[in-house]
């Protein structure tokens, strides 16, 4: 498939989002937390998770974090409106599953937040009775991704907690990493779900303690950026 970039913001010094749009003669349908691989021009593929909901009409967006050492990112970097990609998609399993008569809880940390916009968007939509928690890791207050949105939805939804968490700046939110906060929220091992997204190396650690607390399989999902 195809799409044309119609947009890009700069949400913060290192992460870009992308907005893009298929042609009219293909239908792009996905559900919240399916991913993209895009294939650039150089032939190098590389995948996204799509960070928007679908709105039935062809656009996604896709948030991306620049490694500078990296091979796709770079050439991102040095796209404009107007532009077009090479895509295959959507791809994946990582998606709401059966709606769960239990609290939710969704741990990222930078661009993992993607996957997790769409996905909180449609539970709330839903009008879902449940306490819905966004942990969010990052280093400084300025990689916070979609803040603002996410502060709204906390005025807007009682059930939505966002709960930011920052590893390096000394502030009036939560300081640390993103373990401790859902180790304390389900320290009594109620049934719950849980979506973890971000780098290997956080997933692994995230797997690790949420056996610990005497979940399965069933009740924990992962997205793995790098695995
Ligand atoms: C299903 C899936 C969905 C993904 N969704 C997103 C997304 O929504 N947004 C997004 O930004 N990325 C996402 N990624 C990661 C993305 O595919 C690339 O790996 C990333 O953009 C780096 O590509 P690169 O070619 O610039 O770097 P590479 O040349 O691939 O980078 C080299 C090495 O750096 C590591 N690396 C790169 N960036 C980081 C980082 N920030 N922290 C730790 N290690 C890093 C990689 O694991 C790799 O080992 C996703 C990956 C998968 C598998």
């Amino acid at each position: 498939m195809q799409a044309t970039i119609t947009d890009i913001i700069n949400e913060t010094p290192s992460v870009r989002r992308f907005f893009l749009q298929t042609g009219d003669l293909t239908v792009f349908d996905f559900k919240p937390g399916q991913f993209v691989t895009l294939k650039l021009p150089d032939a190098t593929e590389r995948s996204y998770s799509i960070a928007s909901l679908n709105g039935g009409n062809n656009a996604f967006e896709l948030c991306i974090v620049l490694n500078p050492e990296g091979k796709a990112t770079p050439l991102l970097w040095q796209m404009k409106p107007g532009d077009t990609l090479e895509f295959d998609g959507p791809l994946g399993q990582f998606i709401l599953h059966e709606p769960a008569p239990c609290d939710y809880a969704f741990v990222c940390t930078g661009t993992g937040v993607a996957p997790f916009r769409p996905m909180i968007q449609e539970l709330l939509k839903s009008g879902v009775q449940r306490q819905i928690y966004l942990i969010f890791g990052g280093r400084n207050q300025v990689d916070l991704l979609y803040r603002k949105e996410f502060e709204a939805w906390q005025e807007q939804y009682p059930g939505f907690h966002y709960i930011p968490v920052l590893s390096r700046e000394l502030w009036e939110g939560r300081k640390g990493y993103v373990h401790a906060v859902y180790e304390e929220l389900f320290a009594d091992g109620r049934d719950a779900r849980f979506y973890v997204c971000g780098w290997q190396a956080m997933c692994k650690e995230a797997r690790m303690r949420l056996k610990q607390l005497g979940y399965n399989r069933r009740q924990y999902f992962f997205e793995e950026y790098d695995g």
